[in-house]
């Protein structure tokens, strides 16, 4: 008995485990080839999966800006816009700042796994 990395997370499994304890990757009667066959589909199934994922979050982060700016772009108030922003919040401000914080948060999380991803390889 070994262990293993699994070739679906990269955790450590049992070689003599049926499947991953932790993404539940069938292991049993699978030679190394196809293994590593299937890890290299899983990987690039989960790097289009996190690229897609990407662009929405960018999506995202636009939409927010968007949201935030609104009452400002209507007002056509350019030079007080900070401090128009910070000092008469709406409730557009503050879901368009939301959206745009989470939106750009999510793009780096995903960026960073992106990363991860590319450089195990
Ligand atoms: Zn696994």
């Amino acid at each position: 008995m070994a262990i293993i990395n699994c070739p679906g997370c990269s955790k450590r499994v049992s070689d003599k485990a049926g499947a991953c304890d932790h993404c539940g990757f069938l292991l049993s009667g699978q030679d190394t080839d196809s293994l590593a066959r299937q890890a290299q589909i899983q990987r690039k199934q989960l790097l289009n999966k996190l690229t897609s994922q990407q662009m929405t979050a960018m999506l995202l982060f636009v939409v927010g800006i968007a949201a935030a700016f609104y009452d400002w772009a209507e007002e056509g108030a350019m030079p007080n816009f900070l401090v128009d922003t910070m000092f008469t919040p709406s409730v557009l401000k503050i879901i368009g700042f939301s959206i745009m914080g989470l939106g750009l948060a999510w793009y780096m999380i995903t960026r960073g796994r992106i990363y991860n991803l590319k450089r195990k390889r």
